[in-house]
């Protein structure tokens, strides 16, 4: 690899890291005569940041030179760091030669805006047009849709990239204005939502004539900052919950703000990235997505932050006891699904296997139930243990494993 590329690689590979809305490939393509390589569900090659996020190993900017200043982004133009431009060719030939001695199965692509917001866009495109159609190209590509791009040019991106991801980054629009001045909530939610509509388009063109090119096949996600701006979890969880139901939106990222740019007064003045927050609103969007729960069951005006001790199933149980105990041999699935300690699939097996006989503590075992928390919240034949009998203020104590003030989150690469 040329020495000059090289550099490029370290500065903008490194600029890439904060932005979590990468994950594993959701599509599945298989290899195809004549092209090269094939998307799976199993994954992009993932690595670990230093702070403990997961990113795929081609996660990669096209450029760090940015001509907008958000307060809290280590690439804004008023930081005097390192800058560099990857040119089309040398992103096509490094993902390339990263795919052919199988370092990734995929390229993740984002960009700082450089002259504007098309200009940029269209760099990022013909970075794909080139793999797809000169190298024929058959990877995972998640390519970051530049808020503010035209409406043709975002069209033209889901027709070579699997995801598209327009970032939100904060969750209201007085913030956003605040820290980030030349952005507004529409310059993001016109291409989230036209991205939807050419999924939607997608489909049916797709059941009219089989062959016609997929658009956006993995779905577009989008990210948020959480702990840059006031907002609570509960309007955090009601801006995602609204993404899921209006724009169908696959993922939504919470990231951690990551204080790059201390001393600028608009931000929290924190040391580290609320992590723990980050993990438990990612703990209630998995609820809301697959445990059927609505945001405002999960958090409400009452309780707008999600508690750090506790998961957010269990908190939702303890406040309300009087949906326990649930009887594991006559309850439909949905409830069955609100247990702490059940999850998707033991309350699948559970439905399954009931219409065979009764639900006993082994059956349950076997199942995968984690039964230190399940069986103060069912009754079943020999657990009729339950809630009704036991204060939760004591279980509250009982299952939550951060009541020691000793108990800190590690970091990974340290020694405790
Ligand atoms: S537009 Fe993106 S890259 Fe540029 S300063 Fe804002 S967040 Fe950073």
């Amino acid at each position: 690899m040329k020495e000059q590329v090289l550099k490029k690689l370290q500065v903008l590979a490194d600029a890439a890291k904060y932005d979590v809305s990468c994950s594993s490939s959701g599509s599945t393509r298989p290899a195809q005569d004549g092209a090269l390589g094939n998307a799976a569900r199993a994954g992009v090659c993932h690595s670990f940041t230093q702070d403990g996020r997961c990113i795929s190993l081609l996660k990669i900017l096209y450029t760090n030179y940015c001509i907008y200043d958000c307060a809290y982004c280590i690439n804004r133009r008023s930081n005097d760091l390192p800058r560099a431009s990857f040119s089309v060719d040398e992103l096509v030939d490094l993902t390339l030669s990263f795919y052919r001695r199988n370092y990734i199965e995929g390229l993740f692509l984002s960009s700082g805006v450089v002259v504007s917001p098309d200009h940029t866009m269209e760099r990022l495109i013909a970075v794909a047009r080139k793999l797809r159609s000169e190298h024929h190209f058959n990877g995972y590509i998640h390519m970051k849709a530049i808020p503010g791009s035209s409406a043709e040019l975002v069209a033209e991106a889901g027709l070579w990239a699997d995801r598209l991801s327009v970032n939100i980054e904060i969750p209201s629009e007085n913030n956003l204005k605040l820290l980030a001045p030349e952005k507004d909530f529409s310059s993001v939610l016109s291409p989230m939502n036209q991205i939807h509509q050419g999924i939607e388009l997608n489909k049916e063109e797709r059941r009219k004539y089989r062959k016609a090119p997929r658009f956006a096949p993995a779905g577009q996600s989008t990210q948020l900052i959480v702990g840059a701006s006031p907002e609570s979890d509960f309007d955090i969880l009601r801006l995602a919950s609204g993404f899921y139901k209006q724009q169908n939106l696959k993922r939504v990222y919470y990231s951690g703000f990551v204080p790059v740019n201390p001393g600028d007064s608009r931000l929290p003045a924190i040391q580290k990235p609320p992590l723990v927050r980050e993990n438990r609103l990612y703990q209630a969007d998995w609820l809301m997505r697959f445990y059927q729960f609505r945001f405002d069951e999960i958090l409400d005006d009452r309780h707008s932050f999600l508690d750090p001790n506790l998961d957010p199933k269990l908190a939702w149980a303890l406040r309300n006891p009087s949906f326990f105990p649930v009887d594991l041999n006559a309850a439909p699935y949905e409830m069955i699904l609100r247990v702490p300690g059940i999850g998707v699939r033991s309350a699948k097996l559970i439905i399954a296997n009931r219409r065979f006989g009764s639900i006993t503590f082994s059956h349950l075992k076997r199942m995968g139930v984690a039964l230190n928390r399940a069986r103060y919240f069912i009754t079943c034949r020999e657990l009729p243990l339950h809630l009704r009998d036991i204060d939760p203020v004591y279980l509250r104590r009982k299952l939550s494993p951060s009541v020691n003030p000793k108990v800190v989150q590690l970091n990974l690469f340290e020694h405790a």
